[in-house]
């Protein structure tokens, strides 16, 4: 039975995620209050992203974190794409910072995760709830209510009820939010399977990322901040999960990467597949899915976490605009305008990046290396890869700021008001 006195708050998070925790700290920076359920008992621990980008930075630096995140970052990661003989296909080495930091950084996950939730201990009104997972969601025209199972302190299993106005799912791919909203999840689910290994006595040192698109097998390697290396082996269709995370196996295939597999420190062996999908809609009522919840990518271009971030970045300041009554909730459907095509277009460009490194047949091996050669010769194609200019940039041709008639971005026809909703971290519990 479900405790019937729901607690309050502005705001529900459903999931301590990296979205839904920079979504917490904005919104506490708002001053507004907020409850974040998280299923587990703790943050997610195993190593997932490891590239962050200058807009995610930008927005860290925004809520007051970027001292407490650099530390867990390496900036300028140059990512390099070589053939089966080691040859560079294709560097990207961005020198420009457009965002006030550098364009790429390798970047542990957890250690980054841990800081977004510790900064929330500077909001009085913003609570992180684990142990908590959401089972049901009832809503009304007013409100939303939360039903989650957690434990008592006596050791039984008890629902209770959580009311807020609205309610986020940043459940990550599973999201149950996505799914209760029946919107669409369209996409592709790549059935190619890659052996994840971490580190942390990383014996190579070199920082930067090596995407290997060796016929022989296509692999990953990246180093990492606090001697973290990450390796990525593509499997084969006949070689199963239990045979890949096997130590002998892992000790095969890094063989060829350091001098003695058997002295690594292994963090991590896993299994993962890639998915490509956004959701139709990521708005319907007074529910919103955003991060992993509203669209998953393959890993290739690094964009997962910082998509999650750029959507928290892009729902914070609405939702506290709606919550200081200075614009109506009409205001939350920009978020699916603003989000979903840019969304879409690094979906797109990870899974066109996973078909050149994937590529195994000697025939379109060959078309592909010569191309690239060919290409490398023209200075203006060699910088247009250098300088990451095919990344899509999240500019708007519709929604909040985007003039409908000329579609350009920054001159929206509504009227802004001058009334700036203060973001501080001033009033915080921190001393
Ligand atoms: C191998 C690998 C490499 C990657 N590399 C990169 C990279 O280089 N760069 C990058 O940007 N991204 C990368 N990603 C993707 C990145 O890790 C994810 O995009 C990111 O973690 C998504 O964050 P999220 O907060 O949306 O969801 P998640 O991190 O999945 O968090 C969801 C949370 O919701 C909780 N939850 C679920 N259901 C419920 C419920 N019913 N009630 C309460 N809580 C619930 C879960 O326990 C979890 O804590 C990589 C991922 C993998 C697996």
């Amino acid at each position: 039975m479900a405790d019937s006195t729901p607690s309050t708050s502005e705001v529900l998070i459903v999931g301590a995620g990296p979205t839904g925790l920079m979504l917490a700290n904005i919104l506490g920076g708002y001053g507004y209050s907020v409850t974040v359920l998280e299923a587990r008992d703790t943050l997610i621990d195993y190593p997932r992203g490891v590239g962050l980008d200058d807009e995610s930075l930008r927005t860290i630096q925004s809520i007051g974190l970027v001292d407490q995140v650099r530390p867990h970052t390496t900036p300028q990661h140059i990512m390099r794409l070589v053939n089966g003989r080691g040859k560079s296909i294709i560097i990207n080495n961005p020198q420009t910072d457009e965002f006030g930091w550098e364009r790429k950084h390798g970047f542990i996950q957890p250690e980054v995760d841990r800081e977004l939730c510790n900064g929330l201990s500077r909001f009085a009104n913003v609570n992180v709830l684990f142990g908590h997972e959401v089972l049901d969601v009832e809503e009304s025209a007013s409100a939303v209510t939360a039903i989650a199972r957690t434990t008592d302190a006596e050791g039984n299993q008890v629902e209770t009820r959580f009311e807020a106005q609205y309610l986020v799912g940043c459940e990550g791919g599973k999201s149950p939010t996505r799914k209760r909203l029946g919107v669409s999840f369209e996409g592709e689910s790549p059935s190619t399977r890659w052996l994840v290994v971490d580190v942390n006595n990383d014996p190579l040192g070199t920082p930067n990322v090596f995407l290997g698109a060796d016929p022989e097998r296509p692999y990953v390697s990246i180093g990492l901040p606090h001697a973290v290396r990450r390796w990525e082996f593509m499997l084969r269709d006949d070689e199963t999960e239990e045979q890949a995370t096997d130590p002998e196996f892992v000790n095969r295939m890094l063989a060829s990467h350091v001098p003695d597999p058997s002295s690594l420190n292994y963090i991590r062996r896993r299994v993962f597949t890639h998915h490509a999908r956004v959701a139709g809609s990521f708005r319907k009522g007074r529910q919103i899915i955003a991060g992993d919840a509203a669209h998953l990518m393959p890993v290739w271009m690094g964009q997962g976490w910082n998509s999650g971030m750029r959507d928290a970045t892009n729902l914070g300041w609405k939702l506290a605009t709606i919550l200081s009554g200075q614009a109506t909730d009409k205001l939350l459907d920009t978020f699916t305008d603003e989000r979903r095509d840019h969304a879409k277009a690094m979906v797109d460009l990870s899974l066109t990046m996973g078909k050149v490194i994937k590529i195994t047949n000697p025939l379109g091996v060959f078309a592909r290396d010569t191309a690239s050669s060919v290409l490398n010769l023209f200075p203006s194609v060699k910088s247009y890869f250098a300088d990451m200019r095919f990344k899509p940039m999240p500019r708007y041709v519709k929604g909040a700021l985007a003039d409908p008639s000329t579609k350009a971005s920054g001159t929206a026809n509504g009227k802004l008001t001058n009334k700036l909703i203060p973001f501080t971290t001033a009033n915080t519990n921190i001393s």
